[in-house]
């Protein structure tokens, strides 16, 4: 949703431990933004990798999105191979040491190149993972897995101090008729983004999105 990487805020700023401050509730229209996937793309939205190598952090992702999307949310994504095999694949997930982001919500991601970046070395942005990268790799990506699901950031951009999370407020999703409050995944200033858990108020979103 925004050229810059969308989550560069969440890791930086949580794995300091700051701390949310100030959640003074504010209305903004995201419908313009959002756009969830249609009924027929919901028995199974396929992902591809766009590169190769790291098995075993690829079987992380896949399946902490499995335990958090299908369980909780009965959002399936399915697939997980190379996009070379799978070129129709419609979330494309590429591997590089940038900060984490999705370039759309929901469908605008469709077939996009790398559509989804993940991080699984940390070599460059946010060191701090590598003392515990898989517990990194899950939380963030479920985090841009909410916005492939068409969830946006539950923190208004640009506000207070950049890189700190002092002054944010949480934004009032009101022309979505949800609600995402400081416990979400998508709450960039979330203390608990390493357990890489959908929050019920998560799992309200997406049941309002897929009803
Ligand atoms: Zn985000």
């Amino acid at each position: 949703m925004r050229d810059f990487p969308t989550s560069f805020f969440l890791s930086s700023a949580l794995a300091l431990g700051m701390t949310l401050t100030g959640s003074a509730l504010a209305e903004i229209d995201m419908t313009t933004q959002s756009q969830p996937w249609t009924d027929g793309d919901l028995t199974g939205l396929s992902v591809c990798w766009e590169h190769p190598g790291y098995s075993e952090e690829k079987a992380w992702v896949a399946s902490v999105i499995e335990r958090e999307y299908a369980a909780k949310a009965h959002l399936f994504f399915i697939g997980w191979s190379d996009c070379a095999e799978t070129p129709d694949a419609r979330i494309r997930l590429g591997i590089f040491d940038f900060p984490t982001h999705t370039k759309g919500m929901g469908r605008a991601i469709d077939g996009m190149h790398s559509g989804i970046t993940l991080n699984f070395t940390f070599s460059n942005w946010n060191r701090q993972c590598q003392m515990n990268r898989r517990a990194c790799i899950e939380g963030l990506a479920v985090h841009e897995f909410g916005h492939a699901a068409g969830l946006p950031d539950a923190l208004i951009p640009y506000q207070g101090d950049e890189g700190s999370c002092v002054g944010k407020s949480i934004a009032h999703l009101s022309a979505l008729s949800f609600f995402l409050d400081d416990r979400s995944i998508m709450n960039d200033c979330n203390n608990d983004w390493h357990a890489a858990a959908l929050d019920e108020v998560d799992v309200a979103a997406l049941v309002r999105l897929y009803p």
